[in-house]
């Protein structure tokens, strides 16, 4: 190429030159504007039937349009009976006795904001497989605590396995139980929030640690508990001198966007920075409510992430990744990380290859944003940390020199 444009003395050669090239990279992304816009007519008429399934959940649990805005509505009324399901997904008996029998093993519920999002003409509704128990679920493979978290307690509800940051649990209680959840274990079989006490003795950890400067709040779901709960155990953190930067993890955003109230921003901004990190999967969780949601907290200085779990048969695919980071960037979060999913018992139906997850990211460099581009993620068995995944970019020739793999896939030698 470098000799060809140095034979190509002309400024006319040059610009035949680009364009030629333009009128290349043009046709990268062919295939996937197609894609695109497929994808957003289905969203268009998703959002109908999403406002037709509201009118019928609300008329089934004798609500009002003011009841399914409030976030405590939406977490009294979380479906966790077949009956219900029957009435508002068109299942059949075969489908209902299987939810049922799924049911004895794990726990299920669904907020109805996220019912609402299914499409019951949709076979492979993504939304539908996230929330509704599947018998495939009582396949054993897997462990139940892969990340022998019980390990890396040192204190209270913390996680501790880095040395400048851990995790404290708050609660076990989510707005919805997603059956691939990679905290199954935790998730139990009753909404609890962590006993005070312990709450109590993770700050405390925290307090005689002074190395710790980068708190995550988790759970289950953090956003499920009350703003006063919320601002105690946060206000406490931001006492604390050499905490920098506190975090939270929550899939509310996603699954029940109400609850991303304006008292909730105004609390939240007082302990800035705050860094919050969600958890979409699939563009059609990109609702308007859920982008409102997004902005919102970003409007008060909030600063947003998203950890996607990679799922086979919901985002295992390079055009979906690349479309839910491109939407995602635009209501403002920052893909964060992609995880591989871990081999959770109960979830095996889901588990990706590693192979497929390289090819993805492979094929988002270049041909996306670099802020669309997540870092791919697993997490060592043990409870050791997590390890990102790249394609392989680098490597070494016979002579000793680098050889760099470019993101079209071109081979070139490089000299340092
Ligand atoms: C993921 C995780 C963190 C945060 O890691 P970052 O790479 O900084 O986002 C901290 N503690 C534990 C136990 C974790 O699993
Ligand atoms: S919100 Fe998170 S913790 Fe709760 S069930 Fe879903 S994936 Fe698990």
């Amino acid at each position: 190429m470098d000799k060809v444009i140095e034979k190509a003395a002309t400024k006319e050669d040059k610009r035949k030159i680009s364009l030629q090239r333009a009128s290349e990279l043009k046709e990268y992304t062919s295939d996937f504007l197609k894609y695109k816009k497929n994808i957003n007519e289905k969203m268009n008429s998703r959002m109908k039937k999403q406002r037709l399934n509201k009118e019928k959940i609300l008329k089934f649990l004798e609500g009002t349009d003011e009841d399914w805005n409030d976030w405590h509505w939406q977490l009294r009324n979380k479906i966790t009976d077949v009956k219900v399901l029957k009435e508002l997904l068109n299942l059949d008996e075969k489908e209902l006795e299987e939810i049922k029998e799924v049911g004895k093993h794990y726990r299920w519920a669904i907020s109805p904001y996220y019912l609402s999002l299914i499409d019951i003409e949709d076979q492979e509704d993504p939304v539908k497989k996230i929330s509704i128990p599947s018998i495939l679920e009582l396949d054993d493979e897997g462990e139940a605590d892969p990340m022998h978290e019980e390990y890396t307690n040192p204190a209270g509800s913390i996680t501790r396995r880095y040395p400048n940051r851990l995790i404290i649990n708050v609660t076990n209680a989510c707005a919805n139980y997603c059956r691939h959840c990679q905290r199954r274990r935790r998730i139990g079989e009753c909404d609890q929030a962590t006993p005070l006490q312990m709450i109590e003795e993770s700050i405390q950890y925290i307090r005689d640690n002074e190395e710790i400067t980068d708190v995550l709040i988790t759970g289950g779901d953090p956003l499920t508990l009350t703003d006063q709960v919320l601002e105690n155990i946060i206000r406490q953190l931001r006492e604390i001198e050499h905490v920098d930067i506190i975090r939270i993890g929550t899939r509310t955003l996603v699954t029940m966007p109400q609850r991303i109230t304006d008292e909730l921003v105004s609390m939240l901004q007082k302990y800035s920075p705050i860094y919050i990190n969600t958890h979409f999967n699939h563009p059609y969780e990109l609702t308007k409510e859920s982008i409102e949601a997004c902005e919102k907290l970003a409007d008060h200085g909030i600063y947003l992430g998203n950890q996607m779990v990679l799922l086979k048969g919901i985002n295992n695919d390079k055009f979906v990744v690349r479309l839910l980071n491109e939407k995602l960037l635009k209501a403002r979060v920052r893909p964060y990380y992609i995880f591989h999913a871990k081999q959770v018992i109960g979830t095996h139906h889901f588990q990706p290859s590693i192979a497929e997850g390289i090819e993805i990211m492979k094929y988002l460099r270049g041909n996306t944003s670099g802020l669309a581009i997540p870092t791919y993620i697993i997490n060592a068995p043990g409870g050791l940390g997590k390890i990102p995944l790249l394609p392989q970019y680098l490597k070494k020739n016979k002579e000793g020199n680098y050889v760099l793999t470019t993101w079209e896939g071109k081979e070139i030698e490089y000299i340092e």
